[in-house]
């Protein structure tokens, strides 16, 4: 049975996708910061699955997080990096810390991740690396100025990461998402964004199953297939 570790499990698209590639037959390591959530998600999903409390932001978590994912299952053999933050704000406003928050998981996180499970992947000549991205990467708005960086920023890596990756049999893969319905939006504290928001995104929004869904589709191709990239939008979404 093949191990996969997903980020950012204890909510929105991580959750739906832990439970999707649980049904779908793979081992899942949940990782995230709260660990009451993942232990209810766990002990419903049963002997498939385990945790790992874990931040992103962390090298120290993610060595530990890959070691503890080989120890219980054995080996890694795709990891969806899909923990991300989102406090976006208008640059005048000078939310340095946020900038700084942002950069520390959404890019940082990512890289910490990859390279805590790369080498045992070269070395097998096998593994995925599943990455989520966002629309934002590729369409800003007043207010996503480090939000899309970082998103744009992983989109670059990743594309190299696919490029390097060619040689090792090792896959990668970017997954955009449009908007989706979770609860990424809650730590937006400025209320004229989120005013000018409603006004934007008045469109019905994407489950969070419906990007598990596209995960276990591009974990599902066989070994000679890899899907680069993958944008999902709700239909209603510009
Ligand atoms: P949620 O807020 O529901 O989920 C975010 C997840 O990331 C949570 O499980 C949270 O867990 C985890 N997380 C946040 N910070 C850290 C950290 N420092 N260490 C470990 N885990 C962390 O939002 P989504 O499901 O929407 O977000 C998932 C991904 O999808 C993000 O990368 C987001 O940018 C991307 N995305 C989402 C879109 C949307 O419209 N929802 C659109 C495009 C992309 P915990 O707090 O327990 O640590």
């Amino acid at each position: 049975m093949r191990t996969v570790i997903v980020t950012g499990a204890s909510s929105g698209i991580g959750e739906a996708t832990a439970r999707k590639l649980v049904q779908s037959g793979y081992n899942v390591m949940l990782a995230a910061r709260r660990t009451d959530r993942l232990q209810a998600i766990v002990e419903e999903l049963g002997e498939q699955a385990a945790f790992h409390a874990t931040d992103v932001s962390s090298r120290e978590d993610q060595e530990a997080l890959a070691a503890a994912t080989i120890e219980r299952f054995g080996q890694v053999d795709a990891l969806v990096s899909n923990a991300g933050i989102m406090p976006v704000s208008l640059i005048e406003k000078g939310d340095v810390e946020d900038w700084d928050r942002m950069i520390d998981v959404n890019l940082r996180g990512v890289l910490y991740g990859v390279n805590a499970v790369l080498p045992e992947m070269v070395e097998r000549k096998d593994g995925h690396i599943v990455i989520i991205s966002s629309i934002a990467a590729l369409q800003t708005f007043p207010s996503s100025a480090v939000y899309s960086a970082t998103k744009s920023g992983v989109r670059s890596m990743s594309d190299t990461l696919r490029k390097e990756m060619t040689v090792h049999g090792v896959r990668v893969t970017t997954i955009f998402p449009g908007g989706v319905k979770t609860e990424l939006g809650t730590s937006i504290k400025d209320k004229s964004v989120l005013e000018m928001m409603d006004g934007v995104f008045n469109f019905e929004f994407l489950e969070p199953e419906n990007l598990a869904d596209s995960v276990a589709y591009v974990l599902g191709q066989p070994p000679s297939v890899c899907v680069g990239e993958l944008m999902i939008r709700p239909t209603g979404q510009a």
